[in-house]
């Protein structure tokens, strides 16, 4: 019986050529999709305008026909959705749920640095919380001066409003309960875009009806992050799976370095999509 409520989605970011890792997770999504009789959809996370470019949204393009894959038009770019996220932000603000972060990295850093046991999360060392603590009239002191200052997300106070028993279902891991704490106090608007990663995912698989994520295992602390901010934004939770990822020769997970492994230099070499179904262990 063909699913029409199944809607997944491939969300690459163009700031590089698509690697085998990539087709994997597109034609992971894209075969879900089919087999459930459901809809597909791309997407082109390009919030960090500083670092896309059109020439590597066009090859998403190129590679993912190559591959034979079809989506919906129009293709959802998130820089054209700035007041999407914008509007989000606002809510959360207007719960007191957001601080202005003015660290760099060198200043987290030093703090993690000095201070005996910083907790580490699944990314590296979890924000040491210093603007959190920052007395209001210092913060707004820095914010009159104009100093650059991302927004992070107040976690004790957000996992409070929310309230316990927050879940999700993982097809590969089953039932989780929700445990953001591992990422700390993430940024949800940049200091150089006025958005994150996180607020913009949780935010468009929404208003794109994504009723099942389909991604890869990297990003499955993210997951407790997303759950959080649906539950504080009144979104639906989707199904999620988070798929094995493919490794190099080495053993190390594939990324945009193995310049060998893009999409485009497995086309020049002769390879079709077949091949690179195959090379991808999908058969
Ligand atoms: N844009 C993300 C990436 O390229 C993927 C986001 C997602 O699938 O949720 O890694």
């Amino acid at each position: 019986m063909p699913d029409a409520a199944f809607v997944t989605r491939f969300a690459p970011s163009p700031t590089g050529y698509l690697h085998l890792g990539h087709a994997f997770s597109a034609l992971t999504a894209f075969d879900a999709a089919r087999t459930a009789g459901g809809r597909f959809l791309l997407r082109i996370e390009d919030i960090d305008t500083g670092r896309c470019r059109p020439a590597f949204e066009q090859a998403i393009y190129d590679d993912l026909a190559w591959l034979g894959l079809t989506w919906e038009e129009p293709v959802r770019r998130q820089s054209d959705h700035f007041a999407d996220f914008a509007a989000s932000l606002d809510r959360l603000d207007g719960m007191g749920l957001l601080y202005p972060c003015f660290c760099t990295r060198k200043d987290i850093a030093a703090e993690i640095a000095r201070s005996a046991n910083a907790p580490h999360g699944p990314d590296g060392p979890v924000y040491p919380g210093t603007c959190r603590r920052r007395p209001a009239d210092d913060r707004a002191r820095r914010i009159a001066a104009g100093d650059a200052f991302a927004l992070r997300l107040d976690l004790a106070k957000a996992l409070d409003t929310a309230g316990g028993g927050l879940t999700w279902h993982d097809a590969e891991a089953g039932g989780m309960t929700c445990d953001p704490r591992p990422l700390g106090d993430v940024v949800l608007a940049r200091k150089d875009t006025p958005t994150s990663y996180h607020l913009s995912v949780a935010v468009d698989d929404a208003l794109q009806g994504v009723s099942h994520v389909i991604r890869g295992r990297d990003l499955f602390h993210a997951t407790h992050v997303h759950r959080l901010l649906q539950a504080l934004l009144d979104l639906p939770t989707p199904a999620y799976r988070h798929h094995r990822l493919l490794t190099n020769a080495d053993g190390q997970r594939l990324s945009k370095r193995d310049k060998a492994r893009t999409l485009r230099e497995l086309r020049a070499g002769g390879a079709g999509a077949d091949d690179v179904r195959r090379l991808a262990g999908l058969g």
